[in-house]
């Protein structure tokens, strides 16, 4: 009987070992999520029936860590360009907004795993993923709102020309953001070869129809071409079949479909 429990307990040590050993050489694992078509009529994100698959690369070691469950997107996907616009004055508002003290882009680590994934496939065609915005501290929200309630319309012609500043809050504006749940991406693409952006036919942040995915035609800043339409598409495409959700409205914004924290707001600073 002795000696049967010393062998099991040995097993035991065993597998433990063979386990963690398996997790510090770094094991790919992947899952495929089935086709699937859901509408999310609470943030009007759409799940399209492409398969999925997520490839999980813990190989990674993120060098530092921003916040528990976050990671910097640059430790994930060392070449992708940063310029979050909301730590500087080239925005909707004119201002840097509170919570961003740096050029960082963090991301949920499951979130993190999944663009990297994206940003492989779309470095294959040729591109390289530039980001906007990803997770965005509640207090930045908290900002947006106190701005949509001043006069201050000094970005007007640049970002909602055709629209009044009361009409912002609401439509384009909200108290809470998907984005301080930490696995939502607002993202273009460039050129490798140039570090040149593609032209999507439109700016980040136009508040307006012109924004949306599909459309086609002249706007207040010009015209988005059918060639404009047809990146959207192929950008929207490729996020879609590595586990993200696209919108209506804005063809650089998108949500990890499986986000870890659906119901959690953060406010941890961009630094
Ligand atoms: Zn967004």
């Amino acid at each position: 009987m002795k000696r049967l429990l010393l062998s099991v307990f040995v097993f035991s040590i065993l597998s433990l070992i063979a386990c963690n050993s398996c997790e510090a050489k770094g094991v790919k694992s992947k899952r495929k999520l089935a086709k699937r078509v859901k509408v999310d009529r609470t943030r009007g994100e759409t799940v399209v029936n492409d398969s999925v698959t997520v490839v999980a690369d813990d190989n990674i070691t993120p060098k530092n860590i921003p916040h528990e469950g976050f990671v910097y997107v640059k430790d994930y996907i060392p070449d992708i360009i940063e310029d979050l616009r909301y730590n500087t004055t080239n925005n909707f508002m004119g201002e840097r907004a509170d919570g961003y003290e740096a050029n960082r882009a963090i991301l949920t680590v499951e979130a993190a795993k999944a663009l990297k994934g994206a940003a492989e496939e779309l470095r294959r065609k040729g591109y390289v993923i530039k980001i906007y915005d990803a997770y965005r501290p509640q207090q930045a929200v908290d900002h947006f709102v106190r701005w949509s309630q001043s006069s201050d319309e000094r970005m007007k012609a640049e970002y909602y020309p055709t629209l009044t500043k009361k009409s912002l809050f609401g439509g384009y504006i909200a108290r809470k953001s998907g984005h301080s749940r930490g696995s939502t991406i607002d993202m273009t693409i460039c050129h490798l070869a140039t570090g040149q952006e593609v032209d999507m036919g439109g700016h980040f942040d136009f508040f307006g129809t012109a924004s949306h995915p599909s459309f086609v035609g002249n706007y207040p800043l010009g015209t988005v071409t059918a060639e404009n339409k047809k990146m959207r598409l192929m950008l929207q495409h490729v996020m879609r079949k590595h586990g993200f959700n696209s919108i209506k409205n804005e063809w650089w914004h998108f949500t990890l479909r499986n986000e870890p924290y659906p119901r959690k707001f953060f406010n941890f600073p961009v630094k």
